[in-house]
């Protein structure tokens, strides 16, 4: 019987007609009452895990969110989909607020969303005290924790909310950070017990994940800006400064973008965010301040200007594309003078002063760790998707197929005598300078940087000129991969000998082998990209559309829009770019077969169906 209804509320609800991996367990442990932590990226689809069973649970679950974006949308689209449910925050006048918990009092509501800070005030106390609770839940629970990047004081207080209620409703937890110290903070501040704990969702298999690295980055991303010309993305970038130059950039050369970033006014961050969600405008150029609570899905791109801090902060900000599970591209865009950046962030970061001088240290210890990993990602050569999973804590078979580094095809080469000759160099120079120094020494550049230290005068001076700047960096991080050079830990990441070092200089050595990628060398001076389903292989946007399928895309696109800016929503809460597609594939006729088509509800189709049937049987073919 459960199990009926719990199948037929994803279909009545939210139009879906399966589950994704994890979220039936999740909701069949609440069910039981059990309580649960589950760790779950950025669209995965946590809000259904407890959505569900706020629907099939009798009374009213209370959602505690930190964000009042996050709720608005969310409350939006449950009104949307024909689910009762309200926010409590402080964007509520007070008798707009007393309204509310009136009503929810009465059990009105089959959800409640309600900002941390909110729980205690006495109004609230009242209905929580006083209504049927089925459940409160913790969204962004990892905001409990001091060792989570977005620490929330008022989060350390929901346990406190929850003792005073007069009967203890199931409590479930939702993060989507993996780390062992924010977990067991999560578990023990809340007094969860007994808990289901599962780590899942966390492969995101309709992303492409890919690293590039070398040439001009500008140039890279406005040719992959040209070359989708018809999508929307984001392009994040680690700096103000770097938005700013960027977006000058891009606009200069033509395309209408926007930017967003925590030194512009709050109007003009406003103005810049809707212009994306309402698809007026098509891509954003944004720091990390972008994105928290932005639920659009279909954003199909999103490019990393910079390296991002850690892999959480990457597969967070990643994570935002593809959303609607079509296929979507996330590229990062490295060079090592990332890792550089990335430090010196990371040294200006300012700890909070209410942390002893240890706790300090061990802060700063694990954000360099988590740096450190993210730059593992960056330069590995095996497979993207395995690096995500292992670090988030799940399985992960070796090789994907699918990403980046599977799909390229991977060169080798004896690159002995070039090691060889970095060990004399850095020897030479005393061990004084970093890597890009060292290799700029060895291909002979003509430098100002390399003339003042006298680096032209060496005798390793343009002794590897020949084997160009992509693959001397690939030498140099093999041989620290390997302990045949090491990095100082400090921001200058000066080269150092090792105890090996000396073994590639021996009448015995044999070879040292590296691997790169075959397309980055072409790439080079050519300046070409890899084109999105070009080789079969990965499926390009819209590829399985025939034409006149397509032109009936973007009619409903346009459908869309007409119909979103009726209601004032945004389009993607009216249907998912995927419920387009499926629509233009199907071609439904009728309201029941409109059901069948991916997305569409009962309540949506009340709503659209008719307009969708309508463009359906005057432009289908
Ligand atoms: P999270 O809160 O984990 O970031 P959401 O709950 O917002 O993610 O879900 C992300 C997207 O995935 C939403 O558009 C949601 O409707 C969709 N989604 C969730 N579960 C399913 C499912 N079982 N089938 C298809 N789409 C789903
Ligand atoms: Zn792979």
């Amino acid at each position: 019987m459960e199990e009926e209804q719990k199948k037929q509320i994803l279909k009545t609800y939210f139009g879906y007609d399966t589950f994704r991996p994890g979220q039936e367990e999740i909701i069949d442990q609440i069910l039981s009452g059990r309580d649960v932590l589950a760790v779950m990226p950025t669209g995965a689809g946590k809000s259904l895990c407890y959505q569900i069973p706020a629907l099939l649970m009798p009374g009213t679950a209370v959602i505690v969110s930190p964000l009042i974006s996050l709720m608005m949308d969310q409350v939006k689209a449950l009104n949307e989909a024909g689910v009762h449910a309200a926010y409590i925050n402080s964007s509520l006048t007070e008798s707009q607020t007393a309204r509310a918990l009136e009503l929810a009092k009465a059990g009105r509501y089959k959800l409640i969303y309600v900002a941390p800070e909110r729980l205690e005030t006495p109004r609230f106390l009242d209905f929580a005290c006083h209504a049927h609770l089925s459940m409160i839940t913790v969204d962004e629970a990892h905001c409990i924790s001091q060792w989570g990047q977005d620490f929330r004081p008022s989060y350390v207080r929901i346990s406190s909310f929850i003792r005073q209620l007069p009967v203890r409703p199931v409590v479930s937890a939702f993060t989507a950070t993996a780390t062992e110290k924010v977990r067991e903070d999560i578990l023990s501040s809340l007094g969860l017990v007994r808990p289901y704990e599962t780590v899942t969702g966390f492969d995101r298999p309709n992303l492409y994940f890919e690293v590039q690295k070398g040439g001009s980055k500008k140039e890279r991303i406005r040719r992959y800006l040209a070359e989708h010309s018809s999508q929307s993305g984001i392009v994040y970038c680690a700096t103000r400064k770097g938005v700013d130059e960027l977006y000058l950039y891009l606009e200069n050369a033509g395309f209408s973008v926007s930017r967003y970033h925590a030194g512009m006014s709050p109007e003009a961050r406003k103005a810049s965010q809707e212009d994306f969600i309402y698809d007026r405008g098509r891509v954003i150029i944004a720091t990390n301040a972008f994105g928290m609570g932005i639920d659009k899905s279909n954003v199909r791109f999103v490019l990393h200007y910079n390296m991002p801090q850690s892999m959480e902060h990457y597969y967070q900000e990643a994570g935002r594309a593809g959303r609607d599970g079509e296929p979507a591209e996330c590229i990062l865009f490295y060079s090592p003078q990332d890792t550089m950046i990335g430090r010196l962030l990371l040294e200006s970061k300012e700890v909070d002063q209410d942390y002893t001088e240890e706790e300090r240290r061990m802060i700063r210890e694990q954000d360099m760790e988590r740096l450190r990993k993210m730059e593992g990602y960056c330069t590995t050569t095996g497979c993207l998707r395995s690096y995500i999973l292992r670090y988030f804590g799940e399985q992960a078979e070796d090789g994907c197929g699918s990403c980046g580094n599977c799909l390229a095809e991977m060169e080798q080469m004896d690159a002995l005598e070039a090691a060889a000759d970095v060990v004399r160099c850095v020897r030479d120079c005393g061990q004084r300078f970093g890597q890009s120094m060292i290799a700029g020494t060895l291909l002979g550049e003509n430098t100002a940087r390399i003339r003042d230290r006298g680096m032209d005068k060496s005798p390793s001076y343009g002794k590897q000129s020949k084997l160009g700047k992509a693959r001397m960096q690939d030498v140099i991080r093999a041989m620290v991969e390997r302990g045949y050079l090491r990095q100082t830990k400090d921001k200058y990441m000066l080269l150092k000998l090792t105890e090996r070092s000396e073994e590639l200089l021996e009448e015995g050595a044999e070879s040292f082998i590296i691997s790169y990628k075959k397309e980055e060398k072409a790439e080079e001076g050519k300046g070409k990209s890899r084109k999105a389903g070009a080789s079969g292989r990965w499926p390009a946007q819209a590829a399985d559309l025939t034409e006149s399928q397509q032109e009936l895309f973007e009619e409903m696109r346009k459908l869309r829009m007409r119909l979103a800016g009726k209601r004032k929503i945004p389009p993607y809460m009216v249907a998912s770019d995927k419920t387009l597609r499926d629509l233009c594939v199907r071609m439904p006729r009728t309201r029941e077969e409109l059901l069948d088509v991916n997305g569409m509800g009962e309540k949506k189709v009340k709503q659209y169906g008719e307009a969708f049937l309508e463009l359906i049987l005057t432009k289908g073919v």
